[in-house]
This record gives C-alpha cells, sequence and structure tokens, in this order.
C-alpha cells in the first residue's frame, strides 16, 4: 500500500503542544540580545518563533519544536538565550516521528 507524503505544515498539524504558562523552557534576557548583529535565531527557528519588533527581539515559547537550533546559533546562548527541555507533560507530542 502507497502511503501520500504529508507536508510539514500537515504533519505539524497533527502534532499536540501542551504549553507551559507558568514556566517558558525558552528565556530571552533581551538586553543581551540588543547587541547581537544578525539576531540568527530570526531566521534560523524552523517555527518562526522569533521576530524583531519596533527594534527588539520578542519570542514565545508555544509551538516550539523542541529541536535546539535557536540554542546552536545563537552566540549568547547561556547568557541572552536560555534552554532546557520543558517540564514533564508540557511540549510538544510528536504523532508521526
Ligand atoms: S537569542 Fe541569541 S541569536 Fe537571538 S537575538 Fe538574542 S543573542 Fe541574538
Ligand atoms: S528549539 Fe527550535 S523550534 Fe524551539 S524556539 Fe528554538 S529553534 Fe525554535
Amino acid at each position: 500500500m502507497k502511503r501520500e507524503r504529508l507536508t510539514i505544515e500537515q504533519l505539524l498539524g497533527v502534532d499536540k503542544f501542551v504549553v507551559d504558562d507558568q514556566e517558558a523552557h525558552i528565556r530571552l534576557n533581551k538586553e543581551h540580545c540588543e547587541s547581537c548583529e544578525t539576531k540568527p535565531c530570526t531566521f534560523a527557528c524552523p517555527a518562526g518563533l522569533f521576530a524583531v519588533k519596533d527594534g527588539a527581539i520578542s519570542f514565545d515559547h508555544a509551538g516550539c519544536l523542541e529541536c535546539g537550533t535557536c540554542r546552536a546559533v545563537c552566540p549568547k546562548a547561556g547568557t541572552a538565550l536560555i534552554w532546557c527541555y520543558p517540564r514533564g507533560g508540557f511540549g510538544i507530542h510528536y504523532r508521526y516521528g
């Protein structure tokens, strides 16, 4: 039986996100982001969760795929960007691997 290949949007559409409103698993210290010239997180995050608005970085952890790309590309990871996995029971629940 031939299986239909799903698009990225279709694959993400079947995943379930349990957002932790009490404790964000990724936090930004935005004062450190001000001197970040290229802001690679804004174009590297596959979920598009980083943006520059009115000259300042904005971020929302809801919808995070937990891929770690932002931590890998951030030149100030550990100071500007604090990254960890969500608490148990929270975060993305992948349905198609
Ligand atoms: S999170 Fe990292 S990559 Fe993104 S703007 Fe801040 S310092 Fe730059
Ligand atoms: S872990 Fe991945 S999906 Fe989540 S904010 Fe970072 S780059 Fe975006």
